[in-house]
């Protein structure tokens, strides 16, 4: 399959094997998750019929602490997918240093076609089919597209009673009134607003003079804008599903990407910088805070030209650090403020930049591939940490 998002996952994996020490049997076992669940979930319907939903658990790998990762609930949901998703957490987990290993799950549905009553009886089953395989120190699941707290209180819910005792630190994402974490709303786009700033601090950027296009105000994108404002960028540009503005007039997404800015922010979906367009980006940086924004051949082209793509592993990891301290909360029992949830983020996302720019730096000129762009960088302090962790398990 020409687009088959797992087979894209091995080749990277493939790709940043030329750069740290690996043997033959550890790649080929990072090249697979460690298993892939499956189950056909049998709901019965407001109107008493029953229906059949594939659901699916990927767990990649736990060297380095229990498996994390989402549940989403769309029509293209596919073994393919979730198996790439999980793969992709792995990395994640690894590039900010959270003591976790990666996994994803999904349902085949369009959640928009079912009542309350219907999707609260399609998470509890999704819970029954999987629950020996969850638990806060097995594999944490969290919301993705198209769920939310709501889920995640059923599932935490069907969980509990399932094993017969409390324990919130088994699912992230929860409301506060379940032990949620206070700052989980913020936290994606704050994660964000920590990269950009580490990257003017890098290439020593005016923050006042610094222009930002946003595509996409949703969760994310709102509150990378809030912050950066607030810190005196310029934020010039922004647009959703309907389309955009800049500069006060409207715009089309397409011409949103375009623009003569000094970072460009995707903050919507995925495969939105592709080889077609990617020769008439302007921005002199970009801050992947969707997933995917950027289509591999894009990347390339986008080196090429000397624009500096900060990847998606690294500029929205905030969102699962910020689950990790719900998850450190729950384990302990004992609740943090909001200013002790953003400045233990700072502290985190600073560090990991730091450590991605600085591999950046001293691989961005080898002659290998033409030169190791971010993405790649980031990569390599991922999939080196994870390999460590499995050499001194003896895995
Ligand atoms: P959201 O649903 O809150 O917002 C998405 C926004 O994108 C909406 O404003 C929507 O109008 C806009 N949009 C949709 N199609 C568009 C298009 N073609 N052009 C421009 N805008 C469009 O979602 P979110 O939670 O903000 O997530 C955005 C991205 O960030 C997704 O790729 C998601 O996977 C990723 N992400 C989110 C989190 C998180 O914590 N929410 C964490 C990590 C990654």
């Amino acid at each position: 399959m020409k687009n088959d998002p797992f087979l894209n996952a091995q080749k990277q994996i493939d790709n940043v094997a030329k750069f740290i020490e690996i043997d033959k049997r550890t790649l080929a076992k990072i090249k697979q998750p460690d298993r892939v669940l499956k189950a056909d979930l049998k709901v019965k319907m407001d109107n008493g019929k029953t229906r059949i939903f594939k659901a699916f658990r990927s767990q990649h790998n736990n060297s380095r602490g229990p498996y994390k990762g989402g549940i989403r609930y769309h029509a293209n949901v596919s073994e393919s997918e979730v198996k790439a998703l999980s793969t992709w957490m792995t990395w994640k987990c690894a590039t900010v240093g959270i003591p976790y290993g990666g996994s994803k799950g999904g349902i085949i549905v369009d959640p928009k076609t079912l009542s309350q009553t219907e999707l609260e009886k399609l998470s509890r089953a999704y819970m029954r089919a999987f629950h020996k395989h969850f638990g806060a120190f097995k594999d944490v699941p969290a919301p993705d597209v198209n769920t939310s707290g709501v889920e995640m209180s059923w599932m935490l819910d069907e969980y509990e009673k399932l094993v017969g005792h409390q324990e919130p630190g088994m699912i992230t994402g929860k409301p506060l009134e379940l032990g949620g974490s206070q700052g989980r709303t913020e936290a994606t786009g704050l994660g964000g607003f920590y990269v950009l700033e580490q990257l003017t601090k890098a290439k020593k950027l005016n923050k006042k003079k610094t222009t930002i296009a946003v595509q996409g105000v949703g969760n994310v994108g709102y509150w990378f804008i809030e912050f950066a404002k607030k810190a005196g960028y310029q934020v010039v540009a922004w647009s959703n599903s309907k389309g955009g503005e800049y500069k006060g007039k409207k715009i089309t997404n397409e011409e949103l990407l375009e623009l003569p800015v000094d970072v460009l922010v995707p903050a919507a979906l995925e495969n939105q910088i592709t080889k077609d367009n990617a020769v008439k980006i302007k921005a002199k940086y970009i801050i992947e805070m969707a997933n995917g924004p950027v289509t591999p051949e894009a990347d390339e082209i986008l080196h090429k030209k000397g624009i500096i793509s900060l990847p998606d592993v690294l500029c929205n990891a905030g969102g699962v650090t910020v689950s990790y301290f719900e998850w450190a909360q729950n384990n302990s029992g004992y609740y943090w403020t909001k200013d002790e949830v953003f400045a233990k983020l700072k502290e985190i996302m600073d560090t990991a930049f730091k450590e991605v720019w600085k591999i950046y730096q001293s691989k961005k000129s080898l002659p290998v591939s033409g030169g190791v762009n971010p993405r790649t960088a980031a990569y390599i302090l991922a999939v080196d940490r994870v390999v460590k962790a499995m050499r001194l398990r003896g895995r």
